[in-house]
């Protein structure tokens, strides 16, 4: 039965969010799954996924203002540097303003109670709804007969009783829904978001704390090794030939260095000010560190733009003295 209401849907790709907008499809509703894109979280995987389940999928672009919430979550961080409850929150104030152009009467994500030790508690799903400023259009699918009624159950636009009452962590019932719907390949729970990985929010606090905290050096922290030297100047050396074409495709007006005679990582130095000539020699004993066909000391080539027109002799730098400038 074709129902007279329409919703957008947060797309994240993951399992609930599929079930969410297959469930209501499969009531008769018009449902428009949106994916929110941060430097964190690119839509390239939501995108396969809803091209998959043949999903129409809108993607935004929530960046810039993402970023000034990370400097400071209301409702604060998870394990790692991912703050959620703001996240969930961002994402469905943004989905409000959307509504109009969308021609939607309300929203619907696939959270499920309990599911989450940070999110998705009665409490947070609250301060979610709060923060989002449209607390009242929302509707939890997976959950909501467990919930508190909003506005499109009020209204009639949604019947409480054809929703479900999924909840806590086990999840039995969305596996046998996605059999049902004859899903059987979806990304695990959770991944995607490079705020849950401890590694990258520790290089994440170090850009924080010496103010590097900009789009670009964030880019630059999904690629290679990331050393800090001093508050003003970084290395990022890669990991493999891929990790310096990804470098190389980066780096702008940073300083590139590379061993001269043997092949070897690509070095990148992102420093606030001009570097010094004993900071060049500290990032190439760094660099040598990693190339292993170097014995004790190479020659190092360095410029700006790929120009690497400069070239200094430095000593490989021991094990031991590396730690210290490992992020
Ligand atoms: S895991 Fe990442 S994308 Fe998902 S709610 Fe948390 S911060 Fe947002």
């Amino acid at each position: 039965m074709k129902r007279k209401h329409s919703c957008l849907a947060l797309f994240s790709g993951g399992l609930d969010s599929i079930l969410a907008v297959l469930f209501m499809q499969k009531l008769g509703y018009r449902v428009l799954p949106i994916f929110f894109s941060t430097p964190f979280f690119g839509a390239e995987k939501a995108q396969e996924t809803a091209l998959s389940m043949g999903f129409d999928l809108i993607i935004h672009d929530l960046s810039d203002i993402y970023l000034s919430i990370l400097e400071n979550p209301r409702y604060g961080f998870g394990k790692n540097m991912n703050p959620c409850i703001d996240c969930h929150g961002l994402m469905f104030h943004e989905a409000g303003k959307l509504m109009e152009e969308y021609k939607v009467d309300f929203i619907i994500s696939g959270e499920v109670l309990g599911q989450r030790p940070m999110s998705q508690r009665k409490d947070a799903m609250n301060a979610v709804g709060k923060l989002s400023e449209i607390k009242d259009l929302l509707v939890r699918p997976l959950s909501q007969k467990l919930i508190s009624d909003t506005l499109p159950i009020r209204n009639g636009w949604v019947i409480k009783n054809e929703m479900l009452d999924i909840q806590g962590r086990n999840r039995t019932r969305q596996m046998e829904m996605a059999k049902e719907y004859g899903i059987t390949d979806y990304p695990s729970p959770g991944g995607g978001c490079l705020l849950t990985d401890a590694g990258f929010s520790r290089k994440l606090k170090d850009l924080m704390m010496y103010n590097m905290f900009d789009k670009r050096s964030i880019e630059f922290l999904k690629t290679g090794r990331h050393f800090r030297l001093d508050k003003n100047i970084k290395l990022i050396i890669g990991r493999n030939k891929n990790e310096n074409n990804n470098l190389s495709l980066l780096a702008e007006n940073e300083i590139v260095m590379q061993t001269k005679e043997i092949p070897g990582p690509l070095g990148i130095i992102q420093s606030v000010n001009a570097p010094t000539l004993e900071e060049i020699k500290l990032s190439g004993s760094i660099l040598l560190r990693y190339n292993s066909r170097v014995e004790n000391s190479s020659v190092v080539q360095y410029g700006m733009n790929f120009k690497l027109n400069n070239e200094v002799e430095i000593d490989k730098m021991l094990v031991k003295d590396i730690k210290q400038y490992q992020i």
